[in-house]
């Protein structure tokens, strides 16, 4: 599909839903694939058997299809570079671990987790930190501190062993990041990590770079909790006497108060959801689209979550986001999260729905509540109150009084707007609405208007008693606007029901 070498993957483990952070992930490397007339891959990471949940793969899959995240090569899709799945790719790693270790870059270790483990407590209680590391490997159970006698040995009889990277002492690394620049790391603050565990899988690092290098990936794109990995990622390079991909990590996205990472783990808690889809297994989880945000709507908010375009757009399409996106205009800094921008965005798209669109769409909602109304109302009615919302379901907060008359009406305002004469005048209103042919809005607006006039009524007292039987409460779109909609039948029966319901009450 390439031909200019730009090949990007978003490399996820399924070890649950997809956090927001990780489809902004996505997308980032979407954009910039498509920007540059590159493939963008789905390569997933399950080498940690002990994280995988069952169902998150197809989560991820599903996520980035809600998206319009279009995967170029992947499991689903495959591609010259497959299998794209690295439990598939099992078989590859041992023989790039065992290169290393030719090499002098990596090394055996037999430690066991016990011994290990003790070393730690040991360290722990001395107030230190036990690294396994150039300065203690050689004390250590491995094939650099043992006679290579007993090291083979110990590989023939088939005694468990890990295969640790042999980070070099006290050296200067050097790195550049698109995003963060360059980065100095001395190897003395970096143990020696395993690159290949004891139940015959590579661990995170080794696959990682082994199938980026595989697959020919140009720019690794990713979020910045992998940052303190990159220094290994570059020695693996160095080591395999590969030319490393251009890094560039991107900002975290930060709880809207700004303290800390936006985690899985805020889920419902902080009232908005942090994943794209409802997440139906065990703990379940809310998600966007079952919240009523559109795609779009979704996909805008976190493009400008780490992204900004240097102008004042706020809204952009996902072809104006591909035209837009540049690297060079991510930010450093963390990203708060802020769930009010996410329902403006949401807001905005639903402005730009036509209302056939948008009647279509709150049918259904109607649907199962058992409404049935025709296509051509619903648009009237979405004219009126289109405005006042953010979300199909907030329709019906606005619209509900047009399919149901009041049970009950709003205190303060009846304490407020209902006196002994109401009754008396609310009476004549229903002559002269059934003496009106035109029952359009301007219609019954002109013959009451007349009526008000001649009558020598207050006009805020008319229209307030008026509304409070019809809606219940000083609330909704002109009043003349809901009478046309529910008809002249409905609305003389609410004015009669209001005045012996409240006008008995109301002494
Ligand atoms: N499997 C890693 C993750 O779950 C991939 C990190 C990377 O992109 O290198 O995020």
């Amino acid at each position: 599909m390439t031909m200019n070498g730009i090949r990007v993957r978003f490399a996820p483990s399924p070890t649950g839903p997809l956090h927001i952070g990780g489809v902004r992930t996505a997308l980032y490397n979407y954009l910039f694939a498509r920007k540059h007339g590159g493939t963008f891959i789905l390569r997933i990471e399950d080498t940690d058997q002990s994280r995988y949940v069952d169902g998150a793969e197809d989560y991820i899959i599903r996520a980035l299809e809600w998206c319009r995240i279009d995967v170029d090569e992947g499991i689903n899709e495959g591609g010259s570079f497959g299998p794209y799945r690295q439990s598939e790719r099992k078989h590859l790693y041992r023989q790039y671990a065992d290169m290393l270790v030719d090499r002098g870059h990596a090394y055996y270790a037999f430690d066991t987790p016990g011994e290990l483990e003790r070393m730690r407590i040991e360290s722990e209680k001395k107030g230190e930190t036990f690294i396994y590391n150039s300065a203690v490997r050689d004390k250590l159970v491995n094939s650099i501190s043992l006679d290579p006698v007993d090291w083979n040995a110990r590989l023939d009889r088939g005694d468990p062993f890990v295969i640790r990277f042999k980070m070099p002492r006290d050296e200067e690394i050097h790195f550049d990041d698109l995003i963060r620049g360059h980065i100095v790391v001395n190897s003395d603050t970096l143990d020696d990590k395993v690159l290949f565990k004891s139940d015959g899988m590579p661990t995170y690092h080794l696959a990682n770079v082994v199938d980026d290098y595989l697959m020919k990936i140009s720019h690794v794109i990713r979020g910045e909790e992998w940052l303190p990995s990159l220094p290994l990622h570059v020695m693996l390079y160095r080591a395999f006497g590969w030319e490393a991909p251009l890094f560039a990590h991107l900002p975290l996205l930060l709880k809207p108060d700004g303290r800390g990472k936006l985690s899985k783990r805020d889920g419902d808690k902080l009232g908005f959801p942090v994943f794209p889809l409802y997440w139906p297994y065990g703990e379940t989880a809310r998600g966007y689209r079952e919240d009523g945000y559109y795609p779009e709507a979704f996909v805008n908010m976190l493009a400008l979550l780490g992204w900004n375009p240097g102008t004042d757009q706020e809204i952009f399409s996902m072809s104006e986001l591909i035209n837009s996106f540049t690297l060079e205009r991510v930010g450093k800094s963390g990203m708060r999260f802020d769930p009010e921008k996410a329902r403006w965005f949401n807001h905005v798209y639903l402005q730009k729905r036509s209302n056939n669109q948008l009647a279509l769409e709150f049918r259904e909602f109607l649907r199962a509540r058992n409404y049935h109304t025709d296509i051509v109302r619903l648009e009237v009615l979405i004219g009126l109150v289109k405005e006042r919302v953010s979300f199909v379901k907030d329709l019906w907060d606005q619209t509900d009084f047009f399919f149901r008359a009041p049970e009950n009406y709003d205190q303060e305002a009846v304490s407020k707007r209902w006196t002994e004469s109401t009754p008396a005048m609310l009476r004549e209103l229903i002559a002269v609405l059934l003496s009106t042919a035109d029952f359009s809005p301007s219609g019954t607006e002109a013959s009451v208007s007349s009526w008000i006039k001649s009558s020598g009524y207050n006009t805020g007292t008319v229209m307030n008693a008026f509304r409070l039987v019809i809606v219940g409460a000083l609330r909704g779109p002109r009043v003349y606007d809901i009478i046309s909609w529910i008809g002249r039948e409905e609305t003389i029966k609410r004015i009669e029901k209001g005045i012996s319901i409240i006008g008995s009450k109301k002494k």
